[in-house]
């Protein structure tokens, strides 16, 4: 007997990526032998085997075929290929996965004149992405010297390894528990799953069930059933208010003539605001609910 195949995909072992991965899959009913010791997690239920390592390495992984799918920052996969010859230029992004949001930025030292781009010419810029920010100084023309820092870039300026740095940067916290302040943004980034082209037939169905249960799992999530009595009157304008919902569901509510039932699925946040526009709009009885999963 043939031997099942199966896909790997490779995830951050431990990090800001590691947990949101793995509780992915989970959301997407893929149960892991987990041990974090591990660098092979074998799933039960489902032909799928999950390689747990280093962010940076995940690019190589995919682009030599250990594995099939990734999730990783944007921010790591672009600087891999603005840094290499092609050799990631097969690796796709499939899917934004909505977490790990950060950005790019150059931020400076308080006492340092920034007025626009042009301020860096003649600068020293510390930075783990000498890749993007070579790009972006190309691009507007500006001449400056990278250091590459592997880790710690915030406290380039300090120690005077460097003028600026050009670092991820999430709260800010960081830029200001150092002194430094965000001046203009590189990239805008988050967690992504990454593919690469897959030639055998059956695992490439297996990475098609899988990328489109992870849709699913995203879309439910942004996604919430809402429920209301709205006079009948009323109904045009209500449906006007609903965010991002197609063709809701109107039902008679019984003993009520002049009122009906509306429930529909909304693909946009439901925010107080919004309620309290569905409110004026004559709507009572308002519930939102969340969804757990949803298939086309
Ligand atoms: P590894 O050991 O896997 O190499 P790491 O130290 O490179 O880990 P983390 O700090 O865990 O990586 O960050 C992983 C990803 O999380 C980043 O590449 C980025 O996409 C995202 N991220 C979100 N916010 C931030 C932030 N404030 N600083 C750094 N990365 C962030
Ligand atoms: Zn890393």
């Amino acid at each position: 007997m043939s031997e099942e195949k199966r896909l790997k995909i490779a995830i951050q072992k431990s990090g800001r990526l590691a947990d949101m991965s793995l509780q992915l899959l989970e959301k997407c009913g893929i149960f892991l032998t987990k041990s974090r010791d591990q660098l092979l997690c074998r799933a039960q239920n489902f032909p799928l085997d999950i390689l747990l390592v280093r962010d940076d390495d995940i690019p190589a992984f995919l682009a030599t075929d250990v594995c099939q799918l990734g999730i990783l920052g944007q921010n790591v996969l672009l600087e891999k290929q603005a840094i290499s010859n092609g050799i990631f230029s097969s690796l796709e992004q499939l899917l934004p996965i909505g977490q790990g949001k950060c950005r790019l930025s150059i931020a400076v030292p308080h006492d340092f004149i920034y007025e626009s781009i042009a301020s860096l010419n003649g600068k020293v810029i510390a930075t783990s992405y000498k890749g993007l920010l070579g790009q972006y100084l190309a691009t507007h023309k500006i001449k400056a010297d990278i250091v590459t820092m592997e880790g710690a870039v915030e406290v380039a300026p300090r120690t005077h390894l460097a003028d600026v740095i050009c670092d991820l940067v999430s709260t800010g916290s960081t830029l200001i528990s150092n002194g430094l302040v965000e001046k203009d943004v590189i990239l805008e980034s988050q967690a992504v799953l990454v593919m690469n082209q897959i030639s055998d037939p059956e695992i490439a169905a297996i990475a098609d069930k899988i990328t489109s249960r992870i849709k699913a799992v995203l879309r439910a999530e942004n996604s919430r059933y809402i429920m209301l009595n709205s006079p009948t009157k009323s109904l045009e304008a209500i449906k006007a208010v609903l965010p991002g919902s197609k063709s809701p569901t109107v039902m008679p509510l019984q003993g009520c003539d002049d009122m009906v039932a509306v429930h529909a699925v909304c693909e946009e946040g439901v925010f107080w605001d919004t309620m309290e526009d569905l409110k004026d709009c004559g709507a009572n009885s308002i519930l939102v609910v969340p969804i757990e999963k949803m298939l086309d």
